[in-house]
């Protein structure tokens, strides 16, 4: 393999950090063009040292003298703000990961889609937001869309060499999340402390209370939506504790494949980065024998309405998703900060869906409108609650 260039957006998180350990074990084959956080300018910068980036760009300008500093004599570039990020998104390099946590990573994203190379998409949000904007981009400039979501990654494995038209169901598994036994009445009384407290996969903290609230499954049946055009009827979703089957397809001849594997997301980012062929991770085999059982169950919509509130945002279409989006996570944040219960994260989610219905995107810049609109909304609600 000669040498890949590449930019991590959201280097210093989950994702970012589980890709550059599969980088930094494959150095010879990898050029870093840029590295981006929000404000962790420190970690940025020895990142950046590591990596031998060209570029280190902080979304929040405010740590910019902070990543100069830190950055200073190594001859790398540093640069902070909206607009900078922009910038590093679009500076060209064959894979790009977009790894930035919401709606924040959408227009990098954009950004780096319109440069029309290999775009590895971790940052389920914005596909979600963008919806039918983000894939009309994407066949234009002719890039390529790679699902890092181990779920979507796993489908797409299972799609290779086959027909979407052939295929019966798209089944998601779900984890269900920490608390999936848990009653209503526990389930008010949630505390962050245990929402971020994930069974199987260590995620960051909105993602792992999404997982929580299966506000994560229902961003995902949004997101197979789009990369995975068989129709929302042969989308389905099903709980399994044991995350080791990260989702299956079955075509109409009654045969169903299943991709299997470790929890940990360096299998599907190793998947993305190497497509269409195969690198090495350092994950131990999977060993079923030790796992022993694998079980499945239905889904409950009751104690968790997220997955029901996410399907018929997605069959409305336009915009709705985006406001799905929104709503969600200035109500995580909110519950994050203690200011919500864990159940009102759905039921204020819902109250903005009632309220608000602003015709279909047409533009990025629509897409942001949408998400600015529904973010005061759903904060409104929080003040009032
Ligand atoms: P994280 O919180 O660990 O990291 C987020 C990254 O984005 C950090 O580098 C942070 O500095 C940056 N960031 C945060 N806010 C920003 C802003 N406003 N502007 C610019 N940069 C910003 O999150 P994560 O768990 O790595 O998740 C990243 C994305 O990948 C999310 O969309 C998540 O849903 C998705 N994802 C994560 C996992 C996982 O296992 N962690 C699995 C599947 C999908
Ligand atoms: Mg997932």
């Amino acid at each position: 393999m000669s040498q890949r260039s590449i930019t991590v957006l959201g280097a210093t998180g989950s994702i970012g950090a589980s890709t550059l350990d599969l980088i930094r074990r494959d150095r010879p084959n990898w050029r870093a063009v840029a590295l981006t956080a929000n404000g962790n300018a420190v970690e940025l910068a020895k990142l950046a040292r590591e990596f031998a980036a060209e570029l280190a760009v902080v979304a929040d300008e405010t740590c910019l003298p902070a990543l100069r500093e830190a950055l200073a004599g190594s001859g790398i570039e540093a640069a902070g703000g909206p607009a900078a990020l922009i910038e590093a998104a679009a500076r060209d390099a064959e894979v790009t990961v977009a790894a930035i946590v919401g709606c924040a990573g959408l227009a990098p994203t954009m950004a780096a889609i319109e440069r029309g190379r290999v775009i590895a998409l971790a940052n389920k949000e914005a596909l979600v937001s963008a919806g039918e904007v983000m894939t009309a981009a994407v066949a234009r400039h002719g890039a390529t869309l790679l699902p890092v979501d181990s779920e979507h990654n796993a489908i797409f494995q299972c799609l290779q060499g086959n027909d979407l038209e052939d295929v019966r169901w798209i089944t998601l598994t779900a984890s269900g999340g920490p608390f999936r036994d848990w009653s209503a009445e526990q389930l008010a009384r949630a505390t962050p402390a245990e929402a971020v407290r994930h069974p199987n996969w260590s995620m960051g903290a909105k993602i792992s209370v999404d997982s929580a609230t299966m506000f994560n499954k229902g961003l995902e049946l949004i997101e197979a939506h789009h990369l995975f055009p068989v129709g929302l009827d042969k989308l389905r979703i099903i709980v399994h504790p044991q995350s080791v089957v990260h989702s299956m397809v079955e075509y109409r001849d009654g045969s169903t494949l299943a991709q299997l594997g470790p929890s940990d997301m360096r299998v599907p980012i190793a998947s993305s980065l190497a497509y269409p062929a195969r690198m090495e991770t350092p994950c131990a085999p999977l060993d079923l024998a030790a796992i022993g059982e694998l079980t499945f169950r239905a889904p409950d919509e009751v104690r968790f309405p997220a997955t029901r509130l996410a399907r018929a945002a997605a069959l409305a279409g336009g915009a709705i998703p985006a406001v799905l989006n929104a709503a969600n996570e200035i109500a995580v944040a909110a519950f994050l900060d203690g200011h919500i219960s864990f159940t009102r994260i759905a039921a204020q989610v819902e109250d903005v869906l009632s309220r608000y219905a602003p015709p279909p995107p047409q533009s990025l810049a629509d897409v942001l409108a949408v998400d600015a609109e529904a973010r005061v909304r759903s904060r409104e609600l929080t003040e009032a609650t």
